[in-house]
Formats: C-alpha cells, structure tokens, sequence
C-alpha cells in the first residue's frame, strides 16, 4: 500500500493557519529510511512580517494580561498539548528519527514546561514597593522564538510557556527540519483558544524567516537555541535594533569518571550521557575522563555496556540509538570519526561507515574513542552524533583543568561514591548544569551555557526573567 504523503502549505498567524506567500517547497524526508514522506512549503519575509504584525498588535492587550489571566492562559496550553502526547512522540519518530523512549520523555518535558511556568510564576513577586517607589517587572514585547530540530517539542512549548508567562506575544520560527512535528504541536495548541496573535509559527529557512525576526524593528526580543555560528551572527545582527538575546548553544561536556566510581553503574551511566538523543543533544557528555590507572578496567567496562546501545528503527522499543537527522548529518559525524582516527586516536567501538544491516537512511555507528588528547579536533569541536572520547588523568585537578579548557560551558557531569567529594568537584567545573552521579532533570532549574555555549537561562522563573523588563515608578 502505498504512503500517504503529507502536504503542508500554511503558517499559523493570527490564530489560523493561512496560505503561505513563500513559494519554496521542501521534502520531508524520514531519516529512518531516506524517504520523502511529505513537502513544506516554506514562509518568506512577508509571511514573517504578517506574523509579526498579528504579534505585535496582540501585544497591545496581551501585555495588560494579569499574573492570573497568564496562569489560565498556561493552563490550557497545558492541557491542550497534554491531549497529543503519543502524536507528538510519533511524529519525533517519523520525522526526526528521535528513539521511541527518548522521544517520549522529550515530548513530556515540553509538556510539563506549561506546568513548570504555570508553578514559577505563581512565586514570582512581579512587583516590588518602598516609599514612594514602585518596580513591576513587564512582558519585554513581541518575541521571535528561533530554534533547532533535535526536540523541537520541548524548545518550542518551553520558549513558548516563558513568553507567555512573562506576558509577551511570540512568532516561532522552527528548523525547517521540524516541519511535520511542529505542524502537530500547533494543531494540539490551538486548541487552547489563545487569543489572537499571542501565538504565530512560520516556518522557512533561517537566512530567510530566522534573519527577519532578527532585523525586525517590531521584534524586541529574540531567543534562539542553535548553533554557535548562528548565535554569533543573531548577537551581532541583532544589535542594530538593540534586541534583548537569549542564546542557547553547542556543547562539548564533560563526564568526570571519579577513582571511587563503581564502573559495573557508573559506566553505562556516562555512556547513556553520551549517546542520549543518539547523540544529537547539546548536554551530551561527550568527553569522558578516566583515571589513568583505571583506564583498561574501563575500556572493559566501556566494551561490554556498549552491547546496550543498539542502533536502528527508531520506533522500536529496544533500540537507543536511531539515524541521524539528515544525509548532511549523517556526513558530518563520518568527516569527525575520519579526522580522530588522522590524528592519532584509537577505535574502542564503532568507526566510519554504516552499522551492518542498516544501508538505508542515516544511520552511524555508535562510537567511542580511546587514546584521545584534549586538543583533538574530536575533544574540541561539537560532533552531534554518537561519538564519544575517553581522555585519560592523573589527577583531580587535572580532571577539573581538563573538563574546564574547553571552549564551551554547558553542562557536565560527576560520578563518584564519595558524594562530598563529587560535590567538590562539579563546584569547580565551568558550566552551566552540573550533575551528580546521573542524568536528571529538574524544570525550575535553570539551563544554559557559560562561554561559548550561551547566553542568559532557559526554565522556570530564570527562562521567565528572561523575558521581562525592569520599570520603576517614582513619586514626590
Ligand atoms: P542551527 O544554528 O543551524 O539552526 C538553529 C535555528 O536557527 C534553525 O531554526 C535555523 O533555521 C535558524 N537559523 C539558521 N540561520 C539563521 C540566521 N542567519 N538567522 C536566524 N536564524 C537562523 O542549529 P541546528 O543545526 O538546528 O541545531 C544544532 C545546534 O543546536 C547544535 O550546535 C546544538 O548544540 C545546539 N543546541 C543547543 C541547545 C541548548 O539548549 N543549548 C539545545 C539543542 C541544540
């Protein structure tokens, strides 16, 4: 039987979906086999401009919105998206090759993330008063929302639940790669009945769609989840029209495997930091330092809990690791394997080429990496795939020397018994989130990057702030 083929031709502005004006119509392709599944056809700048203006005049009203209207407001996008869960995972699955599990877990936390700014603002004290003065803190404007297509669920609806927690109205620009999934969160959303204009979603290229947002004088604020490349040119460009920015970037994190580590727990613990998200997550702890003494022990280790980390269908419960998002991807992990082995690292697991079996779609081999020097290109540059490098120390201060001198600050990980100790260490670690003895997640804590990796904080009443502004109000 053959396939149905998805066709989407419109953009959400204004509270409905509308024709696009843009012309440019691309594939969607399922990465788990290569094949087209559906077409987009993409926004242009006026499409933009259309969704800025249905913004910015709902700005108008939605701007005077109570901390209770925003709450009623969070609550039935809670409930609204809450509805779609197993649409919103199925499509992570289909369109970006998102595991089954994972996928899931991802969706959720999206979510969640309307509760979580429902809970934040609540505890927020909005306004202040001494004397004859008064500070509130108001929506900063209309917000371009930019983001990446690796949990497009979780950025859109955790930018989306902070906007409009804070009181701002938003166009969302997802990666054209998320085209399918985002089309099924906003039909979920609409149902919410927001009012108009509080919520607009165009979707087009980012030189296109992403660069208006940024050179728009209507748009006051721009959080973006991406690339560092992109990150630079969205802080530079948007300069011009003095933008409020919130960047949230690329990663190279470390796992700091502790000499007390019991490796039979602490070793699939730091692999599934590795290869979460089959590896296209900017938290992955790709980085796994070892003890020197220690360093056969784990390569043992290493080998035989990599016998977990299955790769194929994504929609197969067993599986941990699914196809890289695209062709282009798939590439560029082959070109980073390729270059490890140039410069002198050694092959534990994986290496170039497709897994046995698996010749259609975008599909790599987990691998790991021993031998690995911190001034590798493979400990330096952000992979997003499944590669991980293990690098040897002495030292716990060589440890921590070795986790800091990186460009990037977004997360990192400790894993030891002694937990005063683990505590010690991650209080010296220059990142964003530090976890302890295991991945976890809280949604009122904040995330995002020191140096390269970002700027400003995502979650709870941080991703809040970072969509307001200070006014005082003084009297004689
Ligand atoms: P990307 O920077 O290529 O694209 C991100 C978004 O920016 C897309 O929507 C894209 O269309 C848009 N864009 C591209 N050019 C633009 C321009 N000139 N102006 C405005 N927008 C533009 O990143 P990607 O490949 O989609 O995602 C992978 C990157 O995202 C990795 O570096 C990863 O670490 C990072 N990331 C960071 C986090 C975090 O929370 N820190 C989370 C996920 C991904």
């Amino acid at each position: 039987m053959k396939e149905e083929v998805i066709t989407l031709t419109t953009h959400y502005i204004d509270g409905a979906f509308v024709a696009s004006h843009g012309r440019e119509v691309m594939d969607i392709i399922r990465p788990a086999d290569g094949q087209v599944i559906g077409t987009v056809t993409l926004a242009d700048e006026d499409d933009t401009r259309c969704a800025i203006d249905a913004a910015r005049r709902a700005f108008a009203t939605f701007s005077q919105s109570t901390k209770e209207d925003r709450i009623e407001i969070l609550r039935r996008l809670h409930a609204a998206a809450s509805a779609h869960v197993d649409d919103l995972t199925a499509a992570m699955v289909e369109e970006y090759g998102g595991v089954v599990q994972f996928s899931g877990l991802i969706v959720q936390s999206g979510v969640n993330a309307f509760q979580a700014a429902q809970q934040a603002l609540q505890e927020m004290p909005l306004t202040r008063s001494w004397g004859k003065t008064t500070v509130t803190l108001e929506p900063v404007g209309v917000a371009g929302l930019i983001t990446a297509w690796n949990a497009n669920t979780l950025f859109i609806c955790l930018k989306l639940a902070s906007a409009v927690a804070a009181g701002c109205t938003v166009v969302i620009k997802p990666s054209e790669l998320s085209a399918l999934q985002t089309r099924v969160l906003i039909e979920a959303l609409h149902e919410a009945k927001l009012p108009k204009g509080v919520l607009n979603v165009v979707t087009g290229r980012g030189h296109v769609v992403g660069a208006e947002l940024v050179r728009n004088p209507h748009v006051d604020k721009i959080s973006f989840t991406g690339s560092v490349a992109v990150g630079e040119s969205i802080m530079r460009d948007g300069a011009a029209t003095m933008k409020r920015i919130t960047l949230e970037l690329g990663g190279k994190s470390p796992t700091i495997l502790l000499d007390d580590a019991k490796f039979d727990s602490a070793i699939p613990i730091a692999l599934g930091i590795a290869f979460m998200n089959s590896g296209q997550a900017c938290a992955a702890g790709t980085r796994l330092l070892v003890p020197r003494r220690q360093l056969d022990a784990a390569k043992r280790a290493i080998a035989v809990a990599m016998r977990a980390f299955r790769v194929g269908d994504p929609g197969d419960p067993k599986i941990a690791v699914g196809p890289m998002v695209s062709q282009k991807q798939y590439e560029r992990i082959q070109s980073y394997i390729r270059k490890g082995i140039e410069e002198g690292a050694e092959v534990l697991v994986g290496g170039e080429g497709r897994p046995e079996g698996l010749q259609a779609g975008y599909f790599v081999k987990p691998t790991v990496f021993v031998n690995v020097k911190n001034d590798m290109t493979i400990a330096r540059e952000e992979i997003f795939g499944p590669v991980l490098s293990v690098i040897a120390y002495d030292t716990e201060d060589e440890a921590i020397a070795i986790a800091n001198d990186s460009k990037y600050g977004l997360h990192a990980a400790v894993i030891g018994t002694d937990i005063q100790r683990a505590r010690r260490v991650a209080s010296q670690l220059r990142a964003g989130r530090v976890v302890i003895n295991g991945m976890t997640d809280d949604p009122q804590a904040p995330w995002g990057g020191f140096k390269y990796s970002g700027v400003g904080r995502e979650y709870g009443r941080y991703g809040i702030d970072a969509f307001l502004e200070t006014r005082a109000v003084l009297e004689t």
